[in-house]
């Protein structure tokens, strides 16, 4: 074995095996360049939730005790694991990237850690290909898949299309600021190449954006054993190019983030469509079949008496549309106001949320009146689904 290792995490839940590729750009690159390995690391549920308790983790081993491991990270736990490592492996060099590090700014994954990161784990937010200072996109995608999964099994993996979002204004979220626009990293539309794997069984691909723009979806081929899964805005954009477009879309499950489907709070949002887009998107993306979860935040900090009544409002005329609602079809969060975007900015103090020693933002205070709202918000929002 080479003293430099390239890991990837695995997981295995509700009979499907998560493969969390990093280095499906540049496969044959590391390979010649180090050993390849797949980890399988617990889901955090499995483990214990959001507990992340050190010696859940501590025992896990590594093949050497020496030398340098390139580390992708798609969910926090593994980053958890990775820290845990450095603390336990300090000949070992960790540097880690990915969709996490992409998402949240390096500067605040340790702000308030109680203790100073290991010397020895590094964060990068640059692509694998950044990283080495060779060309993006000139290697051919690669995914072989780790040795216990069989033909038949399903599985879950990704494609990065682009860590950017177009729209980048929703005042809650990372793009918001503008310091970290610069830090992310688009894939340009001529290097959407199709997705070779040699595995019959059911698979997921993860597209790897934040808003997924129409203008791809035809770079997407179908095969009968493919379901994409991406986040997808709802705004005017997406409705005229489906509308000017005839592929089918049962192979898609968008995760639409709707959040407060009243006007006036996607404005203070800064969404930029209206609930009246939504809906227009969600009648058209039903008729082509496509499976929508729709994402709502509740546990704002400044909704109105009218916003209660244009809540309900909303869910009666959806009512009208007689949209199949699909089992699971939506999620329900309480606002984290994460740090380093526009909405930390007004709202600076709450209760730490945080991952380990990873400080991710805070959720804030609410007064009476809005925890009486928040609680009216949920009951409307699962009244609908539930009947
Ligand atoms: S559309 Fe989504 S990814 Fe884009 S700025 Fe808004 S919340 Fe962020």
């Amino acid at each position: 074995m080479k003293n430099i290792l390239f890991l990837q995490f695995y997981n295995y839940q509700n009979n499907k095996y998560d493969l969390t590729n990093g280095f499906s750009d540049t496969w044959d690159y590391c390979e010649n360049k180090g050993d390849m390995l797949w980890y399988k690391l617990k889901t955090f549920q499995e483990y214990d939730s959001w507990n992340h308790l050190y010696e859940s983790y501590e025992n896990n081993d590594l093949p050497f005790t020496k030398g340098i491991i390139y580390i992708c990270i798609s969910f926090m736990n593994q980053l958890y694991q990775c820290y845990i490592w450095a603390k336990k492996y300090p000949d070992i060099k960790f540097i880690t990237g990915g969709p996490i590090l992409f998402r949240y700014n390096l500067n605040y994954l340790h702000f308030r850690i109680n203790s100073p990161l290991p010397k020895n784990l590094k964060f990068i937010n640059t692509s694998v290909e950044e990283y080495f200072n060779i060309k993006n996109y000139t290697h051919k995608w690669k995914l072989k898949i780790p040795d216990e999964i069989k033909p038949h099994d399903s599985i879950t993996f990704n494609y990065s299309i682009e860590s950017k979002c177009y729209w980048g204004n929703c005042i809650y979220c990372r793009h918001s600021s503008e310091k970290d626009i610069k830090l992310l990293r688009q894939r340009r539309f001529n290097y959407i190449k199709p997705i070779h794997i040699d595995h019959s069984g059911d698979c997921t691909i993860r597209l790897g954006t934040d808003s997924f723009q129409p203008k791809f979806l035809n770079k997407l081929n179908q095969y009968s054993n493919f379901n994409y899964v991406s986040f997808f805005r709802s705004s005017k954009v997406e409705l005229n190019y489906l509308q000017n477009n005839n592929r089918d879309l049962n192979d898609f499950i968008f995760i639409v983030g709707l959040e407060y489907p009243v006007d006036r709070m996607l404005r203070y949002m800064k969404k930029g469509f209206t609930v009246d887009d939504y809906i227009n998107n969600l009648v058209l993306l039903s008729s082509k079949n496509a499976t929508i979860t729709t994402m709502y935040i509740v546990g704002w900090t400044n909704l109105i008496k009218e916003d209660i009544n244009n809540l309900e409002k909303f869910f009666i005329k959806l009512e009208g549309y007689k949209i199949p609602k699909i089992e699971e079809s939506y999620i329900c969060n309480d606002l984290y106001v994460q740090y380093n975007t526009n909405l930390y900015d007004k709202i600076k103090t709450g209760k730490d949320f945080k991952y380990g020693p990873f400080y991710l933002g805070h959720y804030p205070i609410l007064n009476k009146e809005q925890k009486h709202f928040r609680q009216l918000s949920i009951d409307i929002i699962k009244n609908y689904y539930d009947n």
